[in-house]
């Protein structure tokens, strides 16, 4: 996912822990019917998350000072690349579907 989608630096009292934002991320998976092998979160230069092929998933650590919506919206984005290595049209439809029932 890319950077220049959004970048709202929040007030400090809005950054969620990493160990919260990775429980929602176990949330969402386990809605969404994948499962990770891992989730890190690290300083990425360009983009908000990476999927690895064997399933590690990588989030930018400025995305705990992000909206409960980005958010979701990055991390729906992320564990469907699991099911959907693409961004096409089914990609694009179960994103809609996920985000509509959360
Ligand atoms: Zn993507």
């Amino acid at each position: 996912m890319n950077t220049r989608r959004r970048k709202v630096a929040q007030p400090l009292e809005h950054v969620v822990p990493s160990q919260v934002f990775k429980s929602e991320v176990m949330v969402w998976a386990r809605r969404i019917g994948v499962e990770p092998k891992e989730i890190r979160l690290r300083q990425l230069k360009n983009k908000w998350a990476s999927c690895s092929s064997n399933g590690r998933l990588t989030f930018n650590s400025e995305i705990l000072r992000q909206p409960a919506r980005f958010r979701a919206e990055a991390i729906v984005h992320e564990l469907l690349h699991l099911k959907v290595p693409n961004h096409g049209k089914l990609f694009k439809e179960l994103v809609k579907v996920f985000l509509a029932s959360g």
